[in-house]
């Protein structure tokens, strides 16, 4: 049969052919990649795929940049690594010829759980950040903040320099009783912010 001319690039056996594998690492702020880009036989491929989609789900997740590109990668180089095994489906030990050996990320459990771990550590770190962001936006809403009265009858946020503001929180209270003046919003169920004219 005809054998393919090209050799592999990392230990010059045949047949090999052409593969683009990447992998990415997040550092928190900024993140590294790396990429394959040659011809490899099939042994060198498997090892090259493993290696790299190991990187991706163990060090993918962090960084923001590095996190979205690490789904991309993990996709491609799944899709790379079937289209090189259609190509280069054996290999050659003198001239015996083998059928192609696979290895399969799936199988690395710990790294499958390394990622499955990172994934769910980072949402949970988002949404406590965020979680937090509401939670300083709503005590910048207190004290000393400015409110219009609308049509409705609603009160709405506005900025103390605006025109618009028609209300200042004095002080937050429990009882509205003591408020010095009339006016008062409700923050919560036992929350109430006194107001004076503005
Ligand atoms: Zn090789």
């Amino acid at each position: 049969m005809r054998q393919p001319k090209i050799v592999c690039s990392i230990c010059r056996s045949q047949p090999a052919g052409p593969i683009r594998l990447s992998s990415t690492a997040g550092r928190f702020i900024w993140s590294t990649t790396r990429k394959v880009d040659t011809n490899l036989c099939a042994t060198c491929s498997e090892i090259a795929y493993v290696e790299l989609q190991r990187i991706n789900l163990t060090q993918g997740w962090w960084a923001p940049r590095s996190a979205i590109l690490t789904i991309v990668y993990l996709l491609k180089n799944i899709f790379n690594i079937a289209a090189h095994r259609r190509e280069i489906n054996q290999i050659s030990l003198g001239d015996d010829n083998f059928p192609r050996p696979k290895l399969n990320i799936r199988s690395d459990r710990k790294s499958i759980w390394i990622g499955l771990i990172s994934v769910v550590f980072i949402i949970f770190l988002i949404s406590a950040f965020i979680g937090s962001e509401q939670g300083s936006s709503s005590n910048y809403s207190r004290i000393g903040s400015c409110w219009q009265m609308t049509s409705g009858s609603q009160m709405e946020k506005v900025d103390c320099t605006s025109e618009l503001a028609d209300y200042k929180v004095s002080t937050i209270v429990d009882d509205i009783n003591e408020c010095p003046y009339e006016w008062y919003m409700e923050i919560s169920t036992n929350e109430f912010g006194c107001l004076s004219r503005y």
